[in-house]
């Protein structure tokens, strides 16, 4: 045995590490452990070609891959009070925020757009994982905010994609503030008929999914998304009993009328155009590649391009 571990082995590893690729352009499955070519993975919406596992995606790359022609303009946030508690754990608040930026390119933890999807005219805001987990603070409350005015000023729908881990605590209750004050943006949308669709990535947890992520008109969730008030560690550290497989996920979620439903992120787009067209009146959406808006012809009405299915009379 010594001999085989104390020789062989090392060999053998020696062997397979010098043929190690740089790390960057191969990412690995954490479900199925295939390694992805990094092209084919952004391509493939970060969703492993192999096993379907939905990885990570910044609202960026998101919102890139979700408007026409990949067009899209950002709507401008209003920036809140820095660090009004002058809070330090390990670190100070102000370090913290900025080593988030540097890490993620982004300002804050959501980013909101407008732009249309299949020539149907929308605000998305995205919630960035990367970003401090997310986190619902002031910033994330002012985006949807934004977010809510700018839906009812141009009267179009609002897609909200949730991703976070509860609230900022480095805010203390001015982030817990943040939930009324979303609900009321909520509210704002409700009150000018206007839709509200929540996607519920992974994870959703916390103060977010006691607020704004679970008042939509419709729930969408991505397969397998953690979605919960307190994760199935603290439920089993306060009950002391072992929670059911699957137990918070996005298909039992659906199963137990949590969600109306769990969509792979490579059909969300399609989805979105779909449901947000029924909810406001208007005809099916045209199928196949579009030029971005402004470019190319007008392809609206011609019957060859129209979708197989009859118009709704409405
Ligand atoms: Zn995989």
């Amino acid at each position: 045995m010594n001999w085989i571990s104390n020789y062989v082995r090392p060999k053998i590893n020696s062997l397979f590490s010098r043929r190690e690729v740089p790390e960057n352009l191969w990412t690995k499955c954490d479900a199925c452990g295939t390694m992805l070519f990094h092209r084919d993975l952004s391509e493939n919406l970060n969703v492993c070609s192999k096993c379907g596992h939905h990885m990570p995606i910044t609202p960026r790359a998101r919102f890139t891959a979700l408007f026409d022609g990949g067009g899209f303009v950002e709507v401008a946030i209003p920036a809140p009070v820095a660090d009004p508690l002058h809070f330090r754990d390990q670190k100070k608040y102000p370090d913290r925020l900025r080593s988030a930026q540097k890490q993620t390119g982004e300002r804050e933890a959501m980013l909101v757009a407008e732009g249309e999807i299949g020539r149907t005219p929308i605000i998305a805001a995205a919630q960035d994982f990367g970003f401090m987990a997310g986190s619902m603070g002031m910033h994330v409350g002012n985006a949807i905010l934004a977010a809510a005015e700018r839906a009812v000023e141009l009267k179009r729908p609002l897609v909200l994609f949730a991703a976070a881990g509860g609230a900022r605590m480095q805010e203390g209750i001015l982030s817990l503030m943040q939930m009324p004050r979303t609900t009321v943006a909520v509210e704002m949308l409700k009150e000018a008929g206007l839709p509200y669709v929540v996607v519920l990535t992974h994870p959703t947890t916390g103060g977010v999914t006691a607020s704004y992520a679970m008042l939509g008109d419709v729930h969408i969730a991505e397969p397998n998304a953690l979605i919960c008030f307190a994760g199935p560690r603290v439920i089993e550290q306060t009950i002391r009993e072992k929670l059911p497989e699957g137990f918070q996920r996005a298909e039992y979620l659906l199963d137990h009328g949590m969600l109306d439903r769990v969509t792979d992120r490579r059909e969300m787009r399609s989805e979105l155009i779909t449901i947000l067209r029924m909810l406001c009146n208007m005809p099916p959406a045209i199928h196949g590649e579009l030029p971005p808006p402004g470019e190319g012809p007008q392809v609206e009405t011609t019957p060859a391009t129209r979708d197989p299915e009859p118009a709704r009379a409405d």
